[in-house]
């Protein structure tokens, strides 16, 4: 089995730097790395409609920003399908199939649903299609078999559930979909950026953002005015760094090489740390560096950004075109579910041919549907009673009385071997010759 990536962001806003250390960088590496044999980026447009249908136009306009971002930062088309999740009709048709797999307790107990609804203030009037989305994510995920999914922290209750799915899906239809593993990122500060505002999650929807294509003068501005340790009031104080939005941020980019470029009385940032919960350090200094480190890993992205949007047309042609690539494998996984659920008829040949073999039956044998139950026939893996035969695959049981008979009682009418019998098709006539058949279940030898 082969190593897939599936992973990818809302577009409900430019991405931002907790996207950056929390997924981006690391689906750039991974991607790099070239242990990967496929590796999907989707703009899950649908889901953010799920919580924004009644703004279409910023999730429209939001598609092409996204995608500036993934370019800027080094996500290459050659390497990595970016594409659309809209454009892959198929993804709801997993979707609904899926719910039938995940009770609505389940839901109701996913952590980040659970205080996405609190944050958006949704209370008893929930968007149906935003409570489910956990469900239509795990199609995003299984549809191209993803090993592996490169997100945040906030997304393991997503991944969790994704597995439960896929663990029931093939209990219950046999082995078809692959489980996929979260891949976090090892900085701890990295699994969940706070906001500049100190919110425990930097956040489009917050407004609390560093973002990927702010100006060097937005950015400066954004981490000046940044919270810290409320209690550190006067540079003498001594300061918390547990917590402390700053700190988390240097924590999260900045390297023992920034000291000796731009803050050389420290060697490291333990150093830094030390002196600031003594006391004796302000915070604006801090900032400073801060603001340096920042604006040394931004720029480069800022600046490609800025070149790739020369030519937005040809970045719609990358989408398309991965879009096209990952329609295709999203409908091969699901032709392959639908035939483990038993919902592929017209491809099915052998059913149709059993389904015309009954027919048949019906019609040159109409006497034998008058009296008590018997008959039997025997013909294309259809035996018939007396004439039980080893290698067969089927026991058609014809019914007309008016209760029903079970599998057990067919099984022992017709004294065949209960191991032996694979398929029990029976039909039931009492209301005239048209009635549906019923299919059991395969009893295993
Ligand atoms: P929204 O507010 O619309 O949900 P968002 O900012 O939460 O937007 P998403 O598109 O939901 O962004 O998340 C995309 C990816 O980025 C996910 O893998 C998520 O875990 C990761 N991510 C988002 N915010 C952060 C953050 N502050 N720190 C680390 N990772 C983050
Ligand atoms: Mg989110």
């Amino acid at each position: 089995m082969g190593k897939i990536i599936l992973t990818g962001d809302r577009p409900t806003g430019r991405l931002h730097v907790g996207h950056y250390v929390g997924s981006l960088k690391r689906r750039v590496e991974l991607q790099d790395s070239g242990e990967f044999d496929e590796i999907y980026i989707m703009i899950a447009d649908a889901q953010a409609l799920t919580d924004n249908a009644d703004n279409p136009e910023k999730v429209r306009q939001n598609i092409i920003e996204v995608a500036l971002d993934y370019l800027a930062c080094g996500l290459d088309p050659a390497k990595s399908v970016l594409f659309i999740q809209s454009q892959i009709p198929e993804l709801c048709e997993m979707t609904f199939y899926y719910m039938d797999l995940v009770t609505v307790s389940r839901l109701q107990r996913n952590p980040t649903v659970k205080s996405e609804i609190q944050m958006r203030n949704f209370e008893a009037s929930i968007p149906v299609g935003f409570f489910t989305y956990p469900i239509s994510q795990a199609a995003d995920i299984t549809a191209f078999k993803a090993t592996t999914v490169p997100v945040g922290e906030d997304q393991a209750p997503m991944i969790e559930q994704t597995r439960e799915i896929v663990h029931k899906f093939n209990s219950v239809y046999g082995d078809t979909l692959v489980e996929p593993d979260i891949l976090l990122p090892d900085n701890k500060a990295c699994l969940r950026l706070p906001g500049i505002d100190g919110k425990a999650k930097m956040s489009k929807s917050l407004g609390n953002c560093i973002y990927l294509s702010d100006t060097e003068a937005e950015v400066k501005k954004k981490i000046m005015s940044m919270f810290t340790d409320p209690n550190h009031l006067r540079v003498e104080d001594p300061g918390q760094v547990e917590g402390n939005p700053v700190f988390i941020y240097l924590d999260a980019f900045c390297r023992d090489g920034h000291f000796a470029e731009y803050l050389p009385d420290y060697k490291n940032l333990d150093e830094l740390k030390a002196h600031y919960m003594r006391g004796g350090l302000g915070d604006v200094k801090v900032k400073k560096f801060l603001n340096n480190v920042l604006q040394d890993e931004l720029r480069p992205i800022r600046e490609r950004r800025k070149e790739i949007a020369q030519d937005i047309p040809a970045v719609y042609q990358i989408l398309e075109e991965g879009s096209r690539n990952a329609k295709a494998k999203a409908a091969e996984t699901l032709a392959e579910m639908k035939r483990a659920m038993k919902i592929n008829y017209f491809e099915d040949k052998e059913l149709i041919a059993f389904h015309k073999d009954i027919i048949r039956i019906h019609k040159t044998h109409k006497e034998f549907l008058t009296g008590s139950l018997k008959y039997l026939y025997a013909e294309y893996n259809v035996i018939g009673y007396g004439r039980f035969n080893k290698e067969a695959q089927s026991v058609i049981l014809v019914n007309n009385n008016d209760y029903e008979v079970t599998k057990e009682v067919s099984v022992w009418y017709l004294g065949i071997p209960k191991e032996c019998v694979l398929n029990c098709l029976m039909l039931t006539t009492s209301e005239g010759y048209s009635t549906e058949p019923k299919q059991y279940p395969v009893i295993s030898g």
